[in-house]
Parts: C-alpha cells; sequence; structure tokens
C-alpha cells in the first residue's frame, strides 16, 4: 500500500502518524473521526451490483475492497505505516510471521536454476528454507562470510540471482558492509534483500542503501508486547508487484486483530527503542568491564566488533545484544542464566520484558568464524540478551548476583 511520502519529519512523529487515512479513521458522510482504523473483520466484501463484481475481477489494486484475503482497512493502514517508515519503499505485504515474510520474499525473486546467495549470520529459519524448501525447487543456495568482501565478490562473479543479508546477525551481532555487499551483488544483477528485524523498520535506511527490500519480523519490535506473530516484506516497485503477486499465490493473509495489535505496537516504536537502546549501552558497558566476560558483541558499543559501520549506516538500535563468557563449561553458564530473576528464559524478542539466552552461534553458520576474530577462540559459550523496558540499574544488579551465584558453584 502507497508510497513512502518523504515527508521530513523526525522518526518518533512519523510512528505516530503514518497509516492515519482519515477515510480509514471515520465514516464517510460523517464529520469527524477516531484515532485508530476500526477491526474490519471480513471475509466477504458485498458490492453494489452485478457491474460492480465484474468491474472487481478487472482490477487487483491496493486500497480496494474485493475479498478477505486483499485485506481490508485495518491491515492496508498497517502496510502503508511501513511503507512511509521505508524511504524509497512502494509498498508493503504482511504475512502471518516473519519466517513466512522470510520466504514470501525469497520466493518472489528465485526461480529453479537460479543461485542465492545468504549470509552465513542469518537467522536459522532463513538458512533452512535455503538448504530445504529452496533446494527442492531447483535453488541453490550458497553461504557467505558477511565479513570477507573478496570470497563474496568471488562468489558472485559465479553467477547469482539473489542475495539475501542479515545486518547485525541477531545470534553473532557482526555488522557487514552494506552498500560495499549491495554494489558487488548489482554488478552481478541480483535482487538484494535484507532480514531488517534487529533495527526494525525504523533503524536502517535498507532500499536507501540499494536493497531492493527489507524483511521485517513485526513480532519482534513492532508489536514489542510478546502478544503477536506477523512479518512483513516492503520493497521498491519492481520488487513490490513480485511480492504482492507470490503473497497473493501462497494465500497469505493476517487477521485485522492482529493488524490493529501491531499498528498499537508501531505507535510506541520509538520511545521504546530509545529507552532500549539506552538501556541496552549501560549493560553492555558494565558486563565489558565484568571479569567473567570475554567479550560484548553489542555493535552499539564504542569499540565492539562492527561499531564503526554500525554508526556509518545505522539511524538507530535496539535491546538485543550478545557476550562471550570467559568459562568453557556450560554449566556455569547455565548456573548463570537460571540465576537471572528479571530475565525470561525463551525465544524471541523485542518486548517490553528482558529475556536471556544460552547461544551457540558455531552451529548455525558453515563460512564464518565464530567466536568472531580477536576473540579467544577456547571461548565459545555465548549469552543473548533482550533487554526490556525495565529500569537498567535493576538489571544490573540482577546479572551481577547472577554472576556470583555462577562463580560460587
Ligand atoms: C524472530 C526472527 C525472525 C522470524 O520471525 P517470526 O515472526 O518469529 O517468524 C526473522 N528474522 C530474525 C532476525 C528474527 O529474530
Amino acid at each position: 500500500m502507497a508510497k513512502s511520502d518523504g515527508k521530513d519529519l523526525k522518526t518518533g512523529t512519523k510512528v505516530v502518524t503514518v497509516g492515519r487515512r482519515p477515510e480509514w479513521t471515520g465514516i464517510p458522510g460523517q464529520p469527524g473521526a477516531v484515532v485508530n482504523p476500526a477491526v474490519w473483520r471480513a471475509s466477504t466484501h458485498l458490492y453494489e451490483d452485478s457491474a460492480a463484481l465484474a468491474e472487481g475481477l478487472r482490477t487487483n489494486e491496493d486500497g480496494r475492497f474485493f475479498y478477505g484475503r486483499r485485506g481490508s482497512p485495518t491491515q492496508w493502514a498497517l502496510c502503508e505505516a511501513l511503507t512511509q517508515l521505508e524511504p524509497g519503499a512502494h509498498g508493503t505485504v504482511l504475512y502471518p510471521s516473519g519466517v513466512a515474510a522470510i520466504a514470501g520474499a525469497l520466493l518472489s525473486v528465485v526461480k529453479p536454476g537460479d543461485t542465492l546467495l545468504v549470509t552465513d549470520n542469518a537467522y536459522d529459519p532463513t538458512r533452512n528454507m535455503g538448504m530445504g524448501l529452496l533446494k527442492t525447487f531447483g535453488v541453490e543456495t550458497k553461504f557467505f562470510d558477511p565479513l570477507d568482501l573478496n570470497a563474496f565478490r568471488a562468489l558472485v562473479a559465479e553467477g547469482a540471482q539473489a542475495v539475501f543479508l542479515e545486518a547485525p546477525g541477531s545470534l553473532s551481532f557482526e555488522v557487514c558492509d552494506i552498500p560495499a555487499l549491495v554494489a558487488l551483488a548489482r554488478e552481478a544483477g541480483a535482487w538484494v534483500l535484507i532480514d531488517n528485524t534487529w533495527p526494525g523498520p525504523t533503524g536502517l535506511r535498507a532500499i536507501e542503501l540499494g536493497c531492493d527490500g527489507t524483511v521485517n519480523a513485526l513480532t519482534k519490535h513492532v508489536g514489542g508486547h510478546s502478544d503477536l506473530m506477523m512479518g512483513a516484506a516492503t520493497g521498491t516497485e519492481r520488487l513490490y508487484r513480485r511480492l504482492r503477486r507470490t503473497a497473493q499465490q501462497l494465500g497469505q493473509v493476517v487477521s485485522p486483530d492482529d493488524a490493529a495489535l501491531a499498528l498499537r505496537g508501531l505507535r510506541t516504536l520509538e520511545v521504546r527503542l530509545q529507552r532500549e537502546s539506552e538501556s541496552a549501552l549501560a549493560i553492555a558497558q558494565w558486563l565489558s568491564e565484568r571479569p567473567e566476560v570475554e567479550a560484548v558483541l553489542c555493535p552499539m558499543l564504542d569499540g565492539a566488533p562492527g561499531h564503526d559501520l554500525w554508526k556509518r549506516d545505522f539511524v538507530g538500535g535496539c535491546g538485543l545484544f550478545g557476550f562471550v563468557l570467559k568459562t568453557d563449561d556450560p554449566d556455569a553458564r547455565a548456573r548463570f542464566i537460571d540465576a537471572l530473576e528479571l530475565f525470561g528464559i525463551g525465544y524471541s524478542w523485542g518486548g517490553f520484558e528482558s529475556l536471556a539466552l544460552p547461544t551457540n552461534p558455531a552451529k548455525d553458520r558453515s563460512v564464518a568464524s565464530w567466536p568472531p576474530v580477536g576473540v579467544d577462540p577456547t571461548c565459545t559459550l555465548g549469552v543473548r540478551l533482550s533487554i526490556g523496558l525495565e529500569d537498567p540499574a535493576d538489571l544490573i544488579a540482577d546479572l551481577k548476583q547472577a554472576f556470583e551465584k555462577m562463580e560460587r558453584a
């Protein structure tokens, strides 16, 4: 739905105003409007007469009633909001999860016989899609080290139709040189997609940096309250046409209730991300001075891996980062995580509540090194934190007592 408007408003203002068209928040012919679009629960859309029914078949346009699968104002408002947040975007397609968005985007750009290049730090289900579903459809997936431009150049020279990036990696947090990778991919005429879930729809201007489109797990930052599964792909006009066609053929649709929840989350995205980022930075700084910690993997932290590229290319951060323990004893790591009182143990992230997760990035990569260059290679035990909206002083005190319990055993 609807091109990004290019208006030069600040992000905090944009997330409040985007997608609130009067025709979606009011009743035609009546003055006034409500703030949020109604939840339009609908399968059947009714036509005035047979001629209107026939006319409806002739067009396949955004923002027109047709049938429930093409959405209603609630979903259109969310699509338009996400499109307007991404400079250079033409439209957005919604999916029932982030993984469905990755699948929808990849299936829009590759066909049998094609080669797909996927960053080695990609989200695990993205890897599996390359090695599983796409392989059975005759697409060859090759993985590349996101930090090795020369190796990528050589791989692209062998031919590729699509490239899939993720920055920072959501377990290992390395930051690739997006414009440099895009430039090499362009020479080969490949599509470039990026999993934008870490920065979210406001933290990286991926299309301006040369990508054709971005994939977002709205489950994370946009939902923001750990009660919603949804994904989105946002693209240039050329990509958007393909995204939409593929999604329609796959029958992808999200419920209006979920779209309304995502819109509600979106309105507070900027304040939540600011708070999370500030807290995460303070906690990352504190961790970097702890004797139990070998390395902190937080691109927002001065001196941490990827900080320079993050500072150059990103416009925002978030509460998700990792660190590597000095100990190589998995039981010690389990003691540490189990002793945490304010951090839940679980997958996903981006909610208002903090989470901790033991990580083993080595098992989800095949070419890039783990632990990262510069980190003692015997230290392989990772911990990932998703910092929520709690007071960071309380979170630090909790981490401190958990380190003490880890050491005491
Ligand atoms: C969680 C996640 C996804 C998938 O989102 P779901 O809504 O859980 O399917 C995709 N990419 C990244 C980086 C993620 O963290």
